[in-house]
């Protein structure tokens, strides 16, 4: 079933208090894709799902690292792994297996953002919760959500 509701942001505050709000709807298993040119707003959105998972570190594309993991807790209080990877600088799919993509994405406990899923080409897991992130203005960006995570209530977007 996919469920997609869209939001516009017209700062970035406001890109990473629904961030925080997504943070509020996570579960262990989720897979968050994050699609959008390079300023769109993914790593800010990031930012407020890990500042309501209480990561106190201060959150940047893990650009060259690939993939980074911080400790979370969910507001049940139940603690969750959190990867945070960015694909942007893979060069071919053959790479995916180098880091563990697919456990990864494969991964029933933690929490899995990743930035340009698009660089996985096909190897995408089969439930995830796509947001699409659009320009629409210097500081405005369109946010869609489509949820195929395959859960009971799908989430929506606060309007
Ligand atoms: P990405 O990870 O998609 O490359 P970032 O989140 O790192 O993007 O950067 C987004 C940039 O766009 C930041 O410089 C931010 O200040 C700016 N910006 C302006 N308006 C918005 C908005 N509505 N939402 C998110 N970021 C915005
Ligand atoms: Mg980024």
């Amino acid at each position: 079933m996919s469920d997609a509701t869209t939001v516009i942001t017209t700062s970035e505050e406001q890109t990473r208090a629904l961030g925080a709000f997504l943070g509020t709807q996570v579960r262990p298993g989720d897979v968050i894709l994050l699609h959008g040119d390079l300023g769109a707003g993914k790593t800010t959105l990031t930012q407020g799902m890990l500042q309501t998972l209480g990561v106190g570190e201060s959150v940047n594309s893990p650009t060259f690292i690939l993939v980074a993991e911080h400790a979370g807790r969910l507001p049940s209080g139940d603690e969750i792994l959190i990867r945070h990877a960015d694909l942007y600088r893979i060069t071919g799919e053959e790479q995916l297996d180098s880091f563990g993509y697919f456990d990864l994405i494969d991964d029933p406990e933690g929490l899995l953002i990743v930035e340009w899923p698009e660089r996985a080409g096909a190897h995408l897991p089969g439930r995830f919760i796509l947001v699409t992130l659009e320009f629409a203005g210097e500081n405005t960006r369109r946010i869609i959500l489509d949820d195929r995570s395959g859960r009971d209530q799908p989430i929506h977007l606060p309007s």
